[in-house]
């Protein structure tokens, strides 16, 4: 995973990740009046136009030619960062949405019509498990399987002529289980499916699935896009016209849920350090996996970064550095695990990830409690499981952190 997206020189014609990440979109001529070298936030919620043109449609209006109508429409802060968010995850087209669910949302309904049938990874993000089972399965009649996607035969065994969509995550949570972009994308194919990936775990800085094939990529910016645990948001991507014009109408028109001008400005400027950030949350992350790995009071880390991952050779393939989250499994109780996460200072105890500080968090009672204690079983979510969120601080008083809470809990 020594495959840094600036090293290979995929796009040789392009800047590189870094300046994408910091100027792409937001360049200082952007606004002639004053020229702000940073996208200004642009509140107004309406436009003035040039005059009553019969001729013009509103459909020509050109947000690259500085032509705004409307907010929900279209919005100068929003389209930077639309565009910004397409390139670093190289795609033509980029869709803000006001949470990572409604970006999800909004593509599945781009992508299936009732009757068909859809292949989905079984260890999803919940709030996306539900939606598949209880919006699309329930009241839109579409058919849903769950399969074990680490094993690629286990979706080229579920796929039919009928499947629409083929939805994975990877790496996925709380387990950091893979699944195999660039296989899954030729069996979605084959039937003619699309391929979505929620890329929110690793960030294009660690993994761009169009380039691995997949056709749309997803992310909740809440988590690192943004970075600083600070707005709630979610982008589309894609370089299909035809499905990028189907989402941009349910962004605009049949739902209407759109990124604010506040959330896209903070998204932005998140953005600029997202190379920094995840160089720093991986570098730390390893270091910890590489401690708990150790540890006796541990008894099994789950890291894709780490050797004894047992998808270590994907993870080496696919992805360009093992990311920021990791799980593990404290040797003890549910009452050992309530006094070890009381005796941490520098992990707050909270869901959601992604951001600069670090977080701790117990899937059985937080993330995954809605889920039945035999559904849990079933994906290896036990009570003594704890999911980290490496932030950025110093590596050093992370560890010092750990060690003085197994220390107290002997
Ligand atoms: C958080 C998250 C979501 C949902 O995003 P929101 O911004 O909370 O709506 C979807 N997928 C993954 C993998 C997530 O971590």
């Amino acid at each position: 995973m020594t495959d840094r997206p600036g090293d290979r020189g995929a796009r040789k014609d392009s800047p590189e990740f870094e300046t994408t990440a910091v100027t792409h979109a937001e360049q200082p001529s952007h606004d002639e009046r004053a020229g702000d070298v940073t996208m200004p936030i642009h509140l107004a919620s309406t436009y003035e136009v040039d005059g009553i043109d019969p001729d013009v449609s509103l459909e020509e209006l050109d947000p690259e030619e500085n032509q705004y109508l409307y907010s929900r429409l279209s919005n100068p802060t929003r389209h930077a960062l639309e565009k910004r968010l397409a390139a670093l995850e190289g795609g033509d087209h980029g869709m803000a949405f006001a949470s990572g669910t409604s970006a999800v949302v909004a593509t599945v309904t781009a992508s299936v019509s009732p009757g068909d049938h859809v292949v989905a990874f079984d260890d999803l993000y919940g709030g996306t498990k539900t939606m598949f089972k209880e919006l699309f399965c329930d009241r839109l009649d579409v058919a849903v399987d769950f399969v074990d996607a680490r094993d690629t035969d286990a979706v080229s065994d579920a796929v039919r002529d009928d499947t629409a969509l083929v939805w994975m995550e990877t790496p996925t949570n709380p387990l950091l289980r893979l699944c195999d972009i660039e296989a899954i994308a030729s069996v979605a194919e084959s039937v003619g499916a699309t391929l979505g990936v929620d890329n929110t775990f690793l960030s294009p800085y660690f993994q761009r699935p169009l380039e691995l094939g997949a056709d749309v990529v997803v992310h909740s910016t809440t988590k690192y896009l943004n970075g600083h645990s600070d707005s709630i948001g979610g982008v589309a991507v894609t370089s299909d016209d035809e499905l990028a014009d189907e989402i941009g109408f349910l962004q605009r028109v049949g739902m209407g849920n759109v990124l604010a001008p506040f959330d896209a400005f903070l998204t932005l400027r998140g953005l600029k350090t997202l190379p920094l950030r995840m160089r720093q949350h991986e570098t730390n992350a390893a270091e910890i996996a590489a401690y708990l790995d150790e540890h006796e009071g541990v008894s099994r880390v789950y890291y894709p970064g780490l050797r004894s991952h047992p998808q270590y050779d994907l993870a080496e393939r696919q992805m360009d550095g093992g990311g920021g989250v990791l799980s593990f499994e404290l040797d003890g109780d549910l009452e050992v695990v309530q006094r070890f996460v009381a005796e941490l200072d520098e992990f707050a105890l909270a869901v959601s990830l992604g951001g600069v500080e670090s977080l701790i968090e117990h899937p059985a009672s937080m993330t995954h409690s809605p889920l039945t204690p035999e559904e849990r079983e079933e994906l290896g979510i036990t009570d003594s499981l704890l999911r980290v969120s490496v932030g950025v601080e110093h590596p050093k008083d992370l560890l010092a952190d750990l060690e003085s809470a197994f220390e107290r809990l002997d």
